[in-house]
């Protein structure tokens, strides 16, 4: 078995600009994906702030968009899970799910998935009402009421998306003021059918087989509510998608830290995008660390065989 020059860990934004950077570079890449090229903006309705696209782009086009990018490079493409890195720079070890792979460095981009509330019933309930993704399971409450929880950018942009699908949609936040940017605050107010359930936390989900509704309790007075809602759309923020780093990686609220140059602690380990501790999360920076880290890693190749 060889060694490749970079092994790419994600196909997001991210990771597929790394790639695509390394390969023209001409290094040896091999990329790791479960699913399909796109990562989470596979499962974004459309996108109003990717610069070229002023009339914006459907999720899943620019995604087709990102791949299409890639056809014709040599890349080799894994489907295999990622689970360990190990060695150290010039002859790390990915222990993969199909066996070792062996790479002189390592660019992690392997993303962030949504975070669970962690009350009881949600996992139970997961995929027979408790939903974390719009844009696959809007369409099974076509005409039926439901709550999105969250204040940011992906329960408001979320919302918007279900309120046009759905008969009723209760916006439940936990504080008075959204971190979602203004202009889906505007819109989440103008639309007819979003009622905000502002200061308000979900207390209890009720259902065994099926969700039937939810409790609502006011973090101000305490008073509890009852929503009869078929649908529970969780958005309370992101948890990386670092099970396999090493564990003397340094990491800062479970992202992992690196400098300007998407340098990790660990020497020859890069990482790019939503997986990283930064300001800024959106397609077009993950793209933009996507390409810094494959230039480090490319510096990182030549001073190794120097
Ligand atoms: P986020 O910005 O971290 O917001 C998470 C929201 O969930 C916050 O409003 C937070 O409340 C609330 N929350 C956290 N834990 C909670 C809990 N246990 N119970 C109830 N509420 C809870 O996460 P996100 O919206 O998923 O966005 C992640 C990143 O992607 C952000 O950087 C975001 O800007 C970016 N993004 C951008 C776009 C876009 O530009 N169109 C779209 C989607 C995502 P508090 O406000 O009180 O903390």
């Amino acid at each position: 078995m060889g060694t490749f020059d970079t092994a790419v860990i994600g196909g997001g934004p991210a990771g597929i600009t790394a790639a695509m950077y390394l390969v023209r570079s001409g290094c040896s890449v091999v990329q790791f994906e479960s699913l399909t090229l796109g990562g989470q903006v596979l499962t974004t309705d459309s996108l109003e702030n990717y610069p070229g696209y002023p009339k914006g782009i459907k999720g899943w086009e620019l995604a087709d968009l990102f791949a299409a990018h890639l056809d014709g490079l040599e890349i080799e493409r894994r489907t295999s899970a990622v689970l360990g890195i190990e060695g150290e720079a010039g002859k790390f070890v990915l222990q993969t799910s199909e066996g070792p792979v062996n790479a002189r460095t390592v660019v992690i981009a392997s993303g962030a998935s949504h975070r669970p509330l962690g009350i009881e019933g949600e996992v139970r309930l997961r995929g027979r009402g408790v939903s974390y993704c719009a844009i696959c399971d809007g369409n099974f409450f076509r005409g039926r009421p439901v709550a999105v929880v969250g204040g940011g950018n992906s329960a408001l942009e979320e919302a918007l998306y279900l309120s046009k699908i759905v008969s009723k949609l209760y916006l439940i936040h936990r504080r008075d003021e959204f971190r979602a940017a203004e202009i889906y605050q505007k819109r989440v107010r103008e639309a007819g059918n979003i009622e905000l359930v502002l200061s308000s936390v979900v207390d209890s989900l009720h259902g065994e087989s099926d969700l039937e509704g939810i409790t609502v309790k006011d973090v101000k007075t305490g008073a509890l509510r009852d929503l009869a809602v078929d649908g529970l759309f969780v958005f309370v923020g992101m948890q990386p998608n670092t099970g396999f780093v090493p564990a003397s990686m340094h990491l800062e609220k479970g992202f992992i830290v690196t400098d300007n140059e998407m340098r990790t602690s660990i020497p020859g380990i890069f990482a790019a995008g939503d997986v990283r501790e930064k300001l800024c999360r959106q397609v077009v920076t993950a793209a933009g660390d996507g390409a810094t880290a494959a230039q480090a890693a490319f510096v990182f190749l030549e001073q190794l065989n120097a």
